[in-house]
C-alpha cells in the first residue's frame, strides 16, 4: 500500500496554522514565521526593533508583520528581554495575536476546510466563570495594556483555552502554541488512533497504530489526545473536565484492562507477569490474590513512589538529588508494582531524564530502556511518541558508546521517520548521518 496521501486527503489532514506564537526560550532558535530551526547552515536574523523575534529570511520577517506588527511595538515599550520574568509567555502572545486578527474582517472570513474563527467552540462562560479569564488578564495587561473589547478578549482567550495545540519540533519537544481551524474540531481519545506532528507550523494528522490510515479517510472516526494519555484514569477524567469542559467517556476510559495495569501491582505468583487491580487485589491474568503483608508492601510503594514523583516536579531540586529519589523509590517499586504501571514510568523516567541532563550516559540508556519498554506497552511501535522516544534512546545508547544497540534504535525509526516527516526532513537527514556514522 502506498503511503503517499492523495491531494485531498493532505488538505483535510493537515492545516498551516491561524495564528502561532512560540515559547519564549525558543524565540532564539526558531524563525517565528516558518518555525524552521537554527542550523549551522541556517543563519537566523533578529527583529531590529524588539530585537527578540528571529526570521531566517526577509521574506518570512515581511509575512510575519500583520502579526508581529502590534506586538513589536508593545515588546519593544515593555523593553523586557525572553529571560525576564515579565517577558509575556507564548500563550499570552498567541491570544494577543488573535485578539488583533479576531478585528481583522477579511482574517475572520478565512476558511479552512469550510470552517471559520467563528465555528470554534469557545466555553466562553465556563472560562469566565471559573476565573481562568481574570488569572491570563493579570499577564495579558502589562504587556498590551487595558483598553481593549472584553467580549473579544474573553472570545479569544476562552477559544484559544479549548481549540489549541500544542507545536513540537520533529524530536516531540514543545516549541510553541497554534490555534488550527479545521483540525481542532478533531475529538478526543485517551486511547487514540491519530497522533498530530508538525512539519515547521503546519500540523498533520498521523496514525498512531497504523502506517496509513484506513480508506477511505473519514475524519470524524479520528481521535487524538489533548492531554498526555499516560495518566491515571481519574487524573484524566479530571483535567479533561477541568481544562476542555468534558466528562470523557471514551474507549480508553472503558478499557478496565488498561485502566487497571496503568495503576496495577505486580503479581507476586512466579513468574507471572500480570497486572493486580489495587482494589481487589487480584491478578487479571491467574486470578490469585496478595497477601496481606504483599496488600502492604504494595500500599507503601505506591505512596513512596507518588511522593517522589511530586519532587520531581520541583524545579529547585537538583539532577543529582532527583536521580537518587528515583533509584531510592525504584529498589522499593520494582516487583511490587506492576511493571507498566505509571508511577514506576515516572520514577523510570525521571531517573532517564536526570541521567540525559548530567550526561550519565550508561545510567540513561538502562533507564530510557525501560520506559520505552512501557510506552511500547500502551502506544505501539508506529506511534510518532513512541518513535521520537526510540531516537532519543537511541542518541544516548549512541553516547554510552554502545554503537550496535544505537544503530539498531536509529535504523528502526527510519522508515516511520521518513513516512511521518518526509525524504528532505531535517529530523531524517540527522538519522540518516548517525547510522551513517555508527556503521
Ligand atoms: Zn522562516
Ligand atoms: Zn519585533
Ligand atoms: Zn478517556
Ligand atoms: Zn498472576
Amino acid at each position: 500500500m502506498s503511503s503517499l496521501l492523495h491531494d485531498d486527503e493532505e488538505d483535510m489532514l493537515s492545516e498551516d496554522a491561524f495564528v502561532w506564537a512560540l515559547q519564549s526560550a525558543k524565540l532564539a532558535d526558531f524563525c517565528s514565521h516558518c518555525l524552521v530551526r537554527r542550523t549551522e547552515q541556517r543563519k537566523l536574523m533578529r527583529c531590529s526593533r524588539c530585537k527578540q523575534m528571529q526570521y531566517c529570511s526577509s521574506e518570512c520577517q515581511k509575512k510575519d508583520w500583520t502579526l508581529h506588527g502590534k506586538e513589536c511595538k508593545r515588546l519593544t515599550a515593555l523593553g523586557a528581554s525572553v529571560e525576564d520574568s515579565n517577558f509575556p509567555e507564548d500563550s499570552i502572545r498567541l491570544i494577543a495575536r488573535l485578539y488583533e486578527k479576531a478585528g481583522n474582517a477579511e482574517a475572520l472570513a478565512t476558511t479552512s476546510n469550510g470552517r471559520r474563527y467563528e465555528d470554534l467552540v469557545s466555553h466562553k462562560e465556563n472560562i469566565s466563570k471559573s476565573g481562568r479569564f481574570e488569572i491570563f488578564l493579570k499577564s495579558y495587561e502589562p504587556f498590551a495594556g487595558n483598553r481593549y473589547d472584553r467580549d473579544r478578549l474573553l472570545e479569544a482567550c476562552s477559544k484559544c483555552s479549548v481549540n489549541s495545540f500544542g507545536i513540537k519540533d520533529d524530536r516531540q519537544i514543545s516549541i510553541g502554541v497554534g490555534l488550527y481551524l479545521s483540525l481542532s474540531r478533531l475529538d478526543h481519545s485517551c486511547q487514540p488512533n491519530a497522533r498530530l506532528v508538525y512539519v515547521g507550523r503546519r500540523v498533520k494528522v498521523v496514525p498512531s497504530k497504523d502506517m496509513v490510515f484506513d480508506r477511505p479517510i473519514d475524519l470524524t472516526s479520528l481521535r487524538h489526545s489533548y492531554i498526555d494519555e499516560l495518566q491515571s484514569i481519574d487524573e484524566r477524567r479530571r483535567r479533561l473536565q477541568e481544562e476542555y469542559f468534558f466528562f470523557c467517556e471514551c474507549e480508553g476510559c472503558g478499557n478496565k484492562k488498561r485502566n487497571g495495569e496503568m495503576e496495577g501491582l505486580g503479581c507476586q505468583q512466579f513468574r507471572c507477569p500480570g497486572a493486580v487491580d489495587e482494589e481487589t487485589f487480584t491478578c487479571a491474568k491467574c486470578s490469585s490474590k496478595l497477601t496481606v503483608d504483599e496488600q502492604e508492601m504494595g500500599q507503601m510503594a505506591t505512596s513512596l513512589a507518588d511522593s517522589a514523583v511530586a519532587a520531581l516536579r520541583n524545579r529547585r531540586v537538583s539532577h543529582d538529588t532527583k536521580l537518587q529519589l528515583c533509584q531510592k523509590s525504584i529498589k522499593v517499586a520494582d516487583g511490587v508494582l506492576f511493571r507498566a504501571n505509571l508511577q514506576r514510568l515516572a520514577l523510570f523516567n525521571g531517573a532517564y531524564e536526570a541521567c540525559v541532563e548530567m550526561n550519565n550516559w550508561n545510567d540513561a540508556v538502562k533507564y530510557g530502556g525501560e520506559v520505552l519498554w512501557i510506552h511500547l506497552h500502551y502506544r505501539g511501535e508506529l506511534d510518532p511518541a513512541v518513535t521520537a522516544l526510540q531516537l532519543n534512546v537511541g542518541v544516548a545508547h549512541m553516547n554510552a558508546k554502545q554503537n550496535e544497540t544505537a544503530r539498531a534504535l536509529l535504523l528502526s525509526v527510519f522508515k516511520r521517520l521518513q513516512v511521518v516527516y518526509g525524504k528532505d526532513s531535517d529530523v531524517l537527514r540527522f538519522v540518516g548521518d548517525m547510522c551513517n556514522m555508527l556503521q
